[in-house]
């Protein structure tokens, strides 16, 4: 690789990282959420930014989630597996980052309700 080129893939990586980060938020969100999902509703007060509120089971089709910062539910939809934002308008922004981790956690561990996910 040449070193033009590899400046080319480094600015490029910064500019992906730059993009991926409202991402990587929303995972981070979403570990701070199931680190304080099992605390009681103070918890939820207090430390995650995003909060799950409704899944719809048993095809999940919708996520609702709730955020501090905006202060507003925030609806994400899953067409085909693909999260989208409804607020933010997008595919990638930390709504469905925590989306994407949600999908993933329910895909793992075989859940079927919200009962499921809070317990
Ligand atoms: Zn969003």
């Amino acid at each position: 690789m040449s070193s033009k080129d590899k400046i080319k893939t480094n600015s490029l990586q910064l500019k992906k990282a730059e993009k991926c980060e409202s991402l990587d938020e929303g995972t981070f969100a979403f570990l701070n959420w199931m680190n304080c999902k099992s605390f009681d509703r103070e918890g939820y007060d207090q430390n995650p930014p995003l909060i799950l509120k409704y899944v719809d089971f048993p095809m999940v089709g919708l996520v609702r989630l709730f955020d501090r910062f905006l202060g507003q539910d925030v609806f994400v939809d899953i067409v085909d597996c693909v999260p989208s934002c409804k607020v933010c308008k997008t595919d990638d922004c930390s709504h469905v980052g925590f989306t994407i981790c949600l999908l993933q956690l329910i895909e793992r561990e075989g859940f079927e309700s919200m009962d499921d996910i809070l317990k």
